[in-house]
């Protein structure tokens, strides 16, 4: 298909039937006049009081509990940079749409009209009581660190910046199960790390928790690696700013075992994959087009396990695998935030999944005859019905270990049942 053909498919599936993606739908009865007396005016004033009398029971009586902000202010939308929160509006009401069709989520998109971090705050926060949750969207770096950061310590929902963490879960339980193939342990591998935004920073700590060494880890952003000699560095870029006296890209990849690509396509070269260790790993993650191309990467190296952010290679990084389900166990213990704990456990079920045989229906749905665990398959694909009864379960029970949560799971069995109608 053309480029001008792809492009006017897309801008046809946006406007028809009916613009826009999702819609509203009622849940109870409205038919007779009763229906409607219950549903607004009389009826609707007792659970108002209900509420009044005790927040919580807004759980009980109204869709809160499983109702999603997906908020923008449209500052880093996909990889076309500042394009304003109108513009950014299709990719808050798709995100709406993989909510609901991965796990029955329903989502308000809000696009918010300011590029200040006070009052960004302030209007969530302002807005927050009709939601369960909040996913932060495609806000530039470094304001989305303060904005999540004031957000999760002055909210009691969960917030979570998808674009920091999102990438950062997925990425680490592909990571996890390459290292397995590759027969390396975490602690000691040689981690190069290009870009030092949102997803970057996000990722790397994140590593860090499953064991990766930070004096084993060298990040690049625009300007060449960040050494820590180097002046005016953000707090976070000095974090991860090493002590080795390197510059360039070429020569971080010396003798690397795992490069992390979150920045700008066509950057690595196959010089730079030659150099790399024995079984290299190399997540080339920027959006639409990798660090490296795939076809190139896997012709220069025939040990390398690879992955991108793509759909058509195999192994692709793909935050969908993670906020359907991270938030759906989150709101059904109704936790009060999504903690270290429970993306640790969202990484872990999704890296032990992938290891399991594969269903039929998988791949069928992805025209594969017989996926399994291996360099080409080290995570699992997006349309695997067992994501929604393994995930939110692990991420709800991480969500009670840690003292989070506010609501019980009796019976997990019954539970998981329960996600899988
Ligand atoms: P961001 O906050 O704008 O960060 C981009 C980073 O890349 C910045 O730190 C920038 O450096 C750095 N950079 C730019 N040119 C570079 C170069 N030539 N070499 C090294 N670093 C360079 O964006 P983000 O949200 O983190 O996303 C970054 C990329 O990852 C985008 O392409 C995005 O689409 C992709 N991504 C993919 C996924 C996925 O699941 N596949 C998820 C999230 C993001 P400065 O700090 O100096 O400006
Ligand atoms: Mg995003």
């Amino acid at each position: 298909m053309s480029e001008e053909s792809k492009r006017r498919e897309a801008l046809i599936y946006h406007a028809k039937p009916v613009p826009g993606k999702i819609k509203v739908v009622p849940t109870k009865k409205y038919s007779s006049q009763r229906d409607l007396s219950l549903a607004y005016s009389p009826g609707v004033a007792e659970p108002c009081l209900e509420i009044e009398k005790d927040k919580n029971n807004a759980y009980r009586y109204t869709a809160k509990g499983n109702l999603v902000a997906v908020i923008s202010n449209g500052t880093a939308v996909l990889g076309l940079g500042n394009i304003g929160p109108e513009a950014s509006k299709p990719v808050m009401e798709g995100k709406g749409l993989l909510f609901k069709i991965f796990a029955d989520i329903d989502v308000f998109d809000i696009e918010v009209d300011t590029e200040n971090v006070d009052s960004f705050i302030e209007t969530v926060k302002n807005i927050a009581p009709t939601f369960g949750g909040i996913n932060l969207e495609d806000i530039k770096a470094p304001e989305a660190f303060e904005i999540e950061r004031r957000l999760k310590e002055e909210l009691d929902i969960p917030v979570m910046h998808d674009d920091q963490h999102g990438t950062a879960i997925i990425s680490a339980a592909a990571l996890i199960n390459a290292l397995e193939l590759a027969k390396k342990k975490i602690q000691d591998v040689k981690i190069v790390i290009s870009g030092a935004g949102a997803a970057a920073i996000s990722c790397s700590r994140l590593y860090q928790s499953c064991g990766a060494k930070r004096e084993n880890m060298v990040m690049l952003d625009s300007k060449g690696v960040i050494r820590n000699d180097r002046e005016n560095l953000s707090s976070q870029k000095a974090e991860f700013a090493t002590h080795r006296k390197i510059d360039t890209l070429e020569e971080a990849m010396k003798d690397a075992d795992v490069f992390i690509g979150l920045s700008m396509a066509d950057i690595v070269t196959p010089d730079m994959l030659k150099v790399m260790a024995k079984d290299p790993i190399v997540f080339a993650m920027a959006n639409p087009d990798p660090e490296i191309k795939y076809e190139l990467a896997i012709d220069t190296r025939d040990d390398i396990i690879m992955a991108t952010g793509r759909s058509d290679h195999p192994n692709q990084v793909n935050n969908v695998l993670g906020f359907p389900f991270i938030f759906r166990g989150a709101l059904d213990v109704r936790a009060t935030a999504i903690n270290e704990e429970m993306k640790m456990a969202a990484v872990k079920a999704l890296a032990k999944l992938a290891k399991e045989p594969v269903p039929e229906q998988v791949n069928v749905a992805y025209g594969q005859t017989r996926l399994a665990f291996g360099r080409n398959y080290i995570i699992p694909k997006p349309f695997d019905p067992r994501l929604i009864a393994e995930v939110p379960p692990a991420v709800a029970k991480a969500a009670i270990e840690s003292g989070v949560a506010q609501g019980r799971i009796e019976n997990w069995e019954k539970y998981k049942d329960s996600l899988r109608e």
